[in-house]
């Protein structure tokens, strides 16, 4: 059915780039095999599931949607892989993306945009913008994406579908292509809250290959959802309400506010003081850390080698010249500066600071509250095309989104109602791994 759905739809929607359709077939048939043997059905039998293309999986190519792996084919799963697998999961295909998940929109893949099921005119966010566009178009039960500074809770938001970004080291990062490995955390997008909580259940905990995993006890996420949220104290800070934010996405906002209201939750607001800080300070520091973790695709090690170099020199020069494309060499290059000595203080190092005071920020409102509510972006999807040649304008879209990356604590995107046929994400803020809180909440408003 899986693939059926994806052959009807996906020339309009362009959320895959690779299709496992053999291996597919070869992994139910073994499911089959197990249960009819008496074997026990895992957490996540059966379901059809997608990758972002920035997972390494053993077998089946792992581009970033980049030039430069586009024949990269890994000797290995990723941690959250296997952990699907173990769950029984079906891998359906590999999806679409940013190029190294670097953008907002899918247009920086160097294959071709995703478009939003909603209106294929318009783009369907990023950079895990296949991952949400194959769940919004009813390709696959669930798909993993991966956020940085808002890449599963965006696309979610623009696609009107459901999407966790993890406490930073719940998900283990091994087998994920590192961005900014200091924000990088993988998670679930799903139809639903429910099945958010059931594919979280199966890929958090503890992993010794990713040196950042948090050695912490993993609940059980799915009985936090008790449809109950009596007594929950809501801060709603000002900044994510104010200057920039679309008036159709505010009020849809009230709404949802409206709504715990009447579940018997309360709200206030409250302040974020260095939220103007934080699109700033962010794209300094992951683009320093992408400019270290990027030194990698050097055409020796992975992916493709230019032809004909003249000495070695030449060889990094040209693979790199040719492999990245312009968003990705515009993070190298600012990165590289804002870490070279002279800068390294005036830049990478005011940004940590920045960052402090931005967790503080939170630690601060988490003192008298239990969550934070707000947007998960200002406006809705835009149209293809729309911000391609304005950068900046692109950055600024994750302006609520990178605050939450920076103090590492959980998010997730829930539908919060339609603007001009477009979907509206209601973005809920937990403390740090108190994912069952976000959940509870999330489930009960949906
Ligand atoms: N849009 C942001 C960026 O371009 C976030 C990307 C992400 O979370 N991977 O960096």
């Amino acid at each position: 059915a899986s693939f059926n759905r994806i052959g009807q739809t996906d020339e309009a929607v362009r959320a895959f780039l690779t299709l496992n359709e053999e291996g597919a077939r070869a992994a139910a048939a073994e499911l089959d095999k197990q249960l009819a043997d008496g074997g026990e059905r895992g957490l996540l039998f059966g379901l059809p599931a997608g990758l972002k293309d920035n997972m390494v999986t053993e077998g089946l190519l792992t581009t970033c949607a980049s030039q430069f792996l586009r024949n990269y084919d890994p000797i290995y799963d990723g941690t959250a892989v296997k952990k699907l697998k173990a769950a029984q999961s079906v891998l359906i295909g590999k999806l679409n993306m940013d190029e190294f998940a670097m953008g907002g929109s899918n247009e920086n893949s160097s294959f071709y945009p995703t478009r939003n099921p909603w209106n294929t005119d318009y783009v369907p966010g990023g950079s895990s913008g296949g991952s949400a566009a194959t769940v919004a178009a009813g390709q696959v039960y669930f798909s993993l994406g991966s956020d940085t500074g808002g890449s599963i809770r965006q696309p979610a938001a623009y696609c009107g579908v459901v999407g966790l970004k993890p406490t930073y080291g719940l998900v283990s990062r091994f087998g994920l292509v590192a961005f900014a490995s200091s924000l990088d955390q993988i998670g679930p997008i799903t139809k639903n809250v429910e099945d958010s909580a059931y594919v979280l259940q199966a890929i958090a905990g503890y992993d010794p290959m990713d040196s950042t995993s948090a050695n912490v006890e993993i609940p059980d996420y799915t009985s936090a959802l008790t449809g109950d949220v009596k007594g929950l104290r809501i801060g709603v800070p000002k900044e994510y309400l104010g200057q920039g934010i679309d008036p159709k996405v505010k009020e849809a906002v009230l709404a949802a506010l409206r709504v715990y209201e009447s579940l018997g939750a309360t709200w206030e607001e409250v302040s974020l003081p260095h939220t103007e800080y934080a699109v700033a300070a962010y794209y300094i520091l992951a683009s320093s850390e992408a400019s270290s973790n990027l030194a990698r695709f050097d055409g020796v090690r992975y992916g493709v080698r230019a032809d004909n170099p003249d000495n070695l020199i030449d060889m990094y020069r040209k693979s790199r010249s040719q492999g990245f494309g312009p968003e990705v060499k515009r993070r190298i290059m600012l990165g590289t500066y804002a870490l070279s000595s002279g800068y390294y203080d005036a830049y990478y190092l005011k940004a940590q600071k920045v960052r402090t005071l931005i967790k503080q920020d939170f630690d601060h409102v988490f003192e008298k509250y239990d969550l934070i509510i707000g947007p998960t972006a200002p406006t809705p999807a835009f149209r293809l095309g729309e911000q391609v040649g304005d950068p900046l304008t692109m950055y600024l879209n994750d302006i609520v989104t990178i605050p939450v990356s920076l103090a590492g604590v959980p998010a997730i995107s829930v539908p919060c109602g339609f603007a001009d046929g477009l979907p509206i994400g209601l973005q809920i803020i937990g403390k740090a791994f108190d994912e069952r809180t976000v959940l509870r909440a999330a489930h009960a408003y949906e």
